[in-house]
C-alpha cells in the first residue's frame, strides 16, 4: 500500500488476517530472521507441534473466503480515502502447494477479487497478485516489485543497467538494497528465480565474510562500505560481480567467464555507471521530499 504523509517517504502498510504471516515477512525480509525462527514469534509455542507445511496448507484453505472478504472491504475503504493507493496482494504461505495448485489458487483469487471490484463498480482499482513464502526467495522478489513501484526513475535505472550490460558482456544485473536483499531495479531482461537467488546468496556471502574479517582495523565502521567489492567464479563458467554503489545499494551482476576476461573494461564501465546511478538515486530522493513538501503545504 502506498500513501505519502507529511514529511514522510512512501509507506508500505502490511495488512492481513491474524497469523497470516505479516510479522514473519517483516522479520525475514527486513531483520534477517531465519524462516524457521518465525515459529516462535507468538507467545505460545503450540504451533511447533504442527507439521508446518500441512498445517499452513489447511489454514490457507480455511481462511480463503474470509481473507477475500476482508480484502474487498479494505480495498474499497482505502480507495475512498486515497485513490492513489496501490494494492499489492500477497497470496502467502504457498510453500505447502504444488506448482499447479499455486497457479490455480492465484487464478481463482484473482478472478474473485477483481469480480468483487467490478460488482462495486470499482473496475479502475488495479490489484497485483504475488505467490509468496518466507521459505524461499519469493517473498523477497515480491517485495522487490512492490518497492520498485515507489521508485520514480525506475525506467532510467533500467536503461542504465541495459547499457552497462550490453557494453560489458553482462547477462543480468541487479541493484540490491544491501540490508534487505530486495532489488530496487534490474535491466529489462526477464528475471528468473535461480539467477536472483544466486545474486542474493552472493550478497549474503560478502556481508558474512565482511562481518567476520572486515572490521579488524575499524570496529566502529560498517561492514558494507565504499571498498566493498567481490568477484566469485563458479565452476559452471559463470562469474558473479559485486560492487558498492552507495551506502545502501550494491550492484550484483552475472556474466560468463569469457566476458570476464575484459575485466578492465567492466570496471571502467561500472565506474561510469556508478556516477550516473548516484545522480538518479539522488534525484529520486529529492523528488520524494519535494512531493511531501507540496502535500504538506
Ligand atoms: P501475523 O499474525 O500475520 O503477524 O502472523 P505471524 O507472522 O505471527 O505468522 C503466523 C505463523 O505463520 C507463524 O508460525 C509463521 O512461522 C507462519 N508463517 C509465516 N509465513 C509463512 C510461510 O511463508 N509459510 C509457512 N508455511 N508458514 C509461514
Amino acid at each position: 500500500l502506498k500513501g505519502i504523509e507529511d514529511n514522510d517517504l512512501p509507506r508500505i502498510l502490511l495488512m492481513g488476517l491474524r497469523r497470516s504471516g505479516k510479522s514473519s515477512i517483516q522479520k525475514v525480509v527486513f531483520h534477517k530472521m531465519a524462516p524457521n525462527e518465525t515459529l516462535f514469534l507468538e507467545s505460545t509455542n503450540k504451533i511447533v507441534k504442527d507439521d508446518l507445511s500441512s498445517s499452513s496448507f489447511i489454514k490457507f484453505q480455511d481462511d480463503y473466503s474470509e481473507a477475500l472478504n476482508r480484502l474487498n472491504t479494505t480495498v474499497i475503504k482505502a480507495h475512498k480515502v486515497n485513490p492513489d493507493i496501490k494494492f499489492e496482494v500477497f497470496i502467502h504461505k504457498v510453500d505447502g502447494l504444488s506448482d499447479d495448485h499455486k497457479i490455480e489458487v492465484q487464478r481463482d483469487i484473482h478472478q474473485r477479487a477483481t469480480g468483487d471490484m467490478e460488482d462495486a463498480s470499482l473496475e479502475s482499482i488495479h490489484l497485483s497478485f504475488y505467490l509468496t513464502s518466507i521459505y524461499d526467495h519469493s517473498i523477497f522478489e515480491a517485495f522487490s516489485k512492490v518497492v520498485q513501484k515507489l521508485i520514480k526513475h525506475l525506467g532510467t535505472l533500467e536503461n542504465l543497467l541495459n547499457i552497462f550490460n550490453s557494453n560489458s558482456g553482462i547477462e543480468k544485473s541487479f541493484l540490491f538494497d544491501v540490508c534487505s536483499k530486495i532489488y530496487i531495479a534490474t535491466d529489462s531482461s526477464p528475471v528468473d528465480m535461480i539467477t536472483y537467488e544466486l545474486c542474493c546468496d552472493m550478497l549474503d556471502v560478502v556481508i558474512d565474510v565482511s562481518c567476520i574479517y572486515g572490521l579488524q582495523e575499524d570496529r566502529e565502521g560498517s561492514v558494507y562500505d565504499q571498498r566493498s567489492t567481490s568477484i566469485i567464479q563458479l565452476n559452471n563458467s559463470t562469474v558473479l560481480y559485486l560492487k558498492e554503489v552507495n551506502r545502501f545499494i550494491a550492484l550484483v551482476a552475472i556474466l560468463r567467464e569469457n566476458s570476464y576476461e575484459k575485466r578492465g573494461l567492466i570496471d571502467y564501465n561500472f565506474h561510469c555507471l556508478r556516477k550516473a546511478l548516484q545522480q538518479v538515486l539522488e534525484l529520486d530522493k529529492r523528488n520524494h521530499l519535494n512531493s511531501n513538501d507540496s502535500s504538506a503545504s
